[in-house]
């Protein structure tokens, strides 16, 4: 192997919040970027969701969409695994993609062994718990029922359900507090107490920061990857600890 291909060996990275979009193409090539010059070797690529603008399902019909699945299969044909977790914008994102893509769906929350330290993975939208309008349309999206429904539905009703979402979303988010959308502190200490972890790393909120969460009498790690529209970036680990990298796009 030459040693560009071996540049993320020992690594392991962490990302979500692209929102990739046929719109937005500087992100799409930064991230293609990304993965030839940084992931490329790795031990492992994490996407903690949104990695899509929009989902409506693996009908999904935009190059960027056919085009990462090219560009992460090859990395996952090269030895370093892809792991996919949901976001709120792409949980209609299914096996049928997975496969094509060559990732591994990952439930949220996740806990895996990260170099010896037991990690936590989450999206980070169930953390944001005072906003309690957002937490009862969740559960209502995400139920089970309601997204068989949706796959039930011809392409272009869901496309047009996708958009008012956004819609509703953009204008839900002007009238609210900042506070309101970020994460809700006593929720981040219930649930790394919950999964008995000393390490979080989650996305969604687009504030991207290294975070010490006191848990039962132990300073903890909560790292927020960044979100990839004015900038990109991400988290990496390894047996050392991780790092937390951002740049202009
Ligand atoms: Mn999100």
């Amino acid at each position: 192997m030459s040693l560009t291909s071996e540049r993320g060996a020992g690594r392991s990275f962490f990302v979500a919040d692209l929102h990739l979009t046929d719109e937005r193409p500087a992100a799409t090539g930064r991230f293609f970027r990304f993965l030839q010059d940084e992931v490329a070797g790795a031990d492992a690529l994490y996407i903690l969701g949104d990695l899509f603008e929009a989902w409506i399902g693996d009908d999904h019909d935009e190059q960027v969409a056919r085009e990462t699945a090219q560009r992460l299969a090859a990395l996952v044909a090269t030895g370093t695994p892809v792991y996919f977790m949901h976001g709120n914008r792409d949980f209609m994102l299914a096996e049928r993609y997975a496969a094509q893509s060559g990732m591994t769906l990952l439930a949220d929350p996740a806990r895996i062994d990260l170099y010896g330290v037991p990690t936590l993975l989450m999206h980070g939208d169930t953390l944001c718990t005072d906003d309690t309008a957002y937490q009862d349309f969740r559960r209502r999206v995400r139920h089970p029922v309601t997204r068989a429904l949706l796959r039930r539905l011809p392409r272009a009703l869901r496309s047009r359900l996708a958009r008012q979402a956004r819609a509703g979303s953009e204008a839900a988010k002007a009238h609210k507090a900042a506070a309101i959308m970020d994460v809700n502190e006593a929720e981040v200490v219930r649930v790394m107490r919950e999964h008995r972890v000393c390490r979080l790393i989650h996305g969604h909120t687009h504030r991207p920061a290294q975070h010490v969460h006191r848990v039962d009498g132990r300073e903890c790690e909560r790292w927020v990857v960044p979100d990839w529209y004015a900038r990109w970036g991400y988290v990496a680990c390894d047996a050392n600890g991780c790092t937390l990298r951002t740049d202009a796009l």
